[in-house]
């Protein structure tokens, strides 16, 4: 190929925008003029032009993962959510593949035995508008979940030695990211997006050092939205 672009047939390209609705797996713009399909690996690293290397991406969302502000975890995640979203009419049901792994050794993770005791009580929300996250409890719950479990993961991978990639970390750090990928702050963001991120957070998750490890020995990193709220309501994950 020689640095050439490659060449994706018309009918992948079809399929690869319809997977993700014609909208930018990332931050969902649906501008035509701006969307084109992006190899997850790239051709020069020996990407294929097989659609599960490919992606619909807009030109703002391209740029940032030209730039590594996006991983291409991140861009793959994103890539199963919207087509897990494109193909919900057809009965498909890919994104359990994501969401649940299978159950294993959970003593043999150091954040399954200690983490997961960590659930705190937030300030309640409050002054959410109406048809946002933070309006939603179970939902913003659940966001929150995510986020201590991010938070928590983060830390893990500092007490390794090996966070510095991810230099003085905290809550802010994250928030300011939401914001920049959603154009909303975090509980403002709407309760349509709500999948989205979701999806944003489990990749983020799956990336830290521990996440990675744990799903290397098929250990879970978070609960399902689903497990989440049954146990909410059997009062297990009750603070
Ligand atoms: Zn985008």
């Amino acid at each position: 190929m020689a640095g050439k672009k490659s060449a994706i047939s018309s009918m992948v390209r079809k399929r690869i925008f319809q997977e993700s609705n014609s909208r930018c797996a990332i931050c969902e713009n649906a501008d035509i003029a701006v969307l084109d399909i992006h190899h997850i690996v790239s051709v020069k690293d020996g990407g294929a032009d097989a659609p599960e290397n490919l992606v619909v991406l807009c030109a703002n969302c391209h740029r940032k993962v030209t730039h590594g502000f996006l991983s291409r975890e991140e861009v793959l995640a994103a890539k199963r959510s919207a087509s897990t979203l494109g193909s919900t009419a057809r009965g498909h049901q890919r994104r359990s593949a994501n969401v649940v792994s299978i159950g294993g050794d959970v003593h043999g993770s150091i954040i399954a035995n200690n983490v997961h005791l960590g659930t705190k009580h937030l300030p309640r929300p409050k002054g959410h508008p109406p048809g946002s996250i933070g309006a939603d409890l179970p939902k913003k719950n659940y966001v929150d979940y995510l986020i201590r479990r991010y938070h928590d993961f983060r830390k893990a991978d500092e007490s390794f030695g090996r966070g510095e990639r991810f230099e003085n970390y905290n809550y802010a750090i994250l928030h300011k990211n939401i914001e920049r990928t959603f154009k909303a702050k975090t509980f403002y963001i709407p309760v349509h997006r709500f999948a989205e991120l979701v999806a944003y957070l489990l990749s983020h998750i799956d990336q830290t050092i521990v996440g990675k490890t744990n799903r290397s020995r098929e250990i879970r990193n978070y609960e399902t939205y689903e497990e989440y709220l049954a146990k909410q309501r059997f009062g297990e994950s009750s603070p």
